[in-house]
């Protein structure tokens, strides 16, 4: 131990912090397969619904979203051997400097001497993006064309990226009208101090579900926004196309009661109660206070390291330090062990917001119906529902359905 520590010590500070960076990488993959491994033995033996969700899940959705997830993790497992394998050979046989002294040679040709290391930068972007695109796509067509074909299920990412990011651009906000659910909504918030100024909802909103309700605005003037899909009077998917007019009777009601899709008014101030629980906790605040910390620190951290040539030679630029690859290795390499310390904590941060907003709607007296109201908002987009705990503690940031439910459970028999 002691002979090994010497040569340890021996061993110029370059080598040292290559092979530390080395090792990191390979301590995160290997913590990272055990996780995924022991969340691919919770999809080979959970074979039937969880009790909870029998209602909202037939075991036909869920077997086939079980071997779906099955195919899905084995798959990854094996893109990811191959990543960390690439990256490690590319480390090793110097793929960086390599890459680096082409960009040089490229620019060079086209006219731009060692001078302009913006052109070198921007050549060695491209290149590295190229490089990176060629060895990816086998991949992703063995993901898109084998795995999703078999089991039919389609990402369809622009669709996402579509309903995600495009589609609110032109989403329509009107006022809530007047009436019971308004008033409701007021009295809540003037009950816990909650300076609301106006309640809207999103009409047609297409989104997948990720967001029910929110709020935003600042200091005294805080707005509400709910989207359609929450409320059982306006989810567009309640409109009957023949009966489109507003005079819709109880009876009409009545009759289309068991197709209705949304939360009754009790459920949507439950969640309600769980968004404004952020606030009323200063969750809110503390994330932004949060990320403005770290966006300091890495800066500060940044301009400190960037002045240290040892940390070019441990990649192999020994007598250059170009920026963008001090950039590279500082965010990259040298900052892994804190990205990942930080982003669990992060992780496990957000999931006891989660936990804390719930308990906060349950203070409320909103327990029952929060309950019900997640199992409804949950129905569409479930995916497989149980996890292994230490899987879903290290890569969830918002609790999985079933623990949320659980607690929720926990405190309606207190
Ligand atoms: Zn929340």
């Amino acid at each position: 131990m002691a002979l090994s520590g010497d040569l340890w010590t021996e061993l110029p500070a370059e080598r040292r912090i290559f092979c530390s960076v080395l090792l990191f990488s390979w301590a995160v993959y290997l913590w990272e397969a055990f996780l995924a491994h022991r969340q691919r033995r919770v999809y080979r033996t959970t074979t039937h619904v969880p009790q909870e969700l029998g209602q909202i899940m037939d075991s036909e959705t869920f077997e086939k979203s079980r071997l779906y997830q099955l195919d899905k993790s084995t798959f990854s497992f094996w893109s990811g051997l191959y990543s960390e394998v690439e990256g490690t050979m590319i480390l090793l046989c110097g793929g960086i400097p390599f890459l680096w002294k082409l960009s040089g040679q490229i620019s060079g040709r086209a006219g731009f001497g060692p001078e302009y290391e913006i052109v070198q930068s921007l050549v060695f972007l491209l290149l590295a993006t190229l490089f990176s695109a060629v060895t990816g796509l086998p991949w992703s067509l063995y993901n898109t064309f084998v795995i999703e074909e078999k089991h039919g299920f389609n990402q369809q990412v622009l669709v996402t990226i579509y309903a995600d990011y495009i589609a609110p651009l032109f989403d329509k906000f009107i006022p809530l009208p007047e009436g019971e659910l308004k008033q409701q909504i007021e009295t809540m918030a003037k009950s816990i101090d909650f300076p609301l100024t106006k309640v809207y909802v999103v009409e047609g909103s297409k989104r997948s579900s990720h967001s029910n309700a929110y709020f935003y605005g600042f200091f005294k003037n805080k707005r509400i926004v709910l989207f359609d899909t929450l409320l059982e009077d306006y989810s567009a998917l309640n409109k009957e196309p023949a009966e489109g007019e507003d005079g819709e009777n109880e009876e009409t009601k009545s009759k289309t009661k068991n197709k209705k899709q949304g939360c009754k008014n009790e459920e949507v101030l439950a969640v309600l109660g769980h968004e404004l629980g952020h606030w009323k906790l200063g969750h809110t605040i503390k994330n932004i206070i949060i990320s403005q910390m770290n966006s300091f620190l890495c800066f500060f951290l940044f301009a400190v390291l960037i002045g240290q040539k040892e940390l070019f030679a441990a990649f192999g630029f020994y007598d250059t330090q170009p920026t963008l690859i001090g950039l590279m290795i500082i965010f990259q390499f040298i900052f892994s062990p804190y990205n990942e310390v930080l982003s669990f904590c992060l992780t496990v941060l957000s999931r006891r917001f989660e936990f804390q907003a719930d308990a906060f709607a349950k203070e409320l007296g909103k327990a029952k119906d929060l309950y019900s109201a997640l199992i409804k908002l949950n129905k569409d987009n479930l995916g497989f529902p149980v996890s292994d705990w230490i899987f879903s503690m290290w890569h969830y940031s918002h609790p999985p359905l079933l623990e949320r439910l659980q607690a929720l459970k926990d405190a309606k028999q207190e």
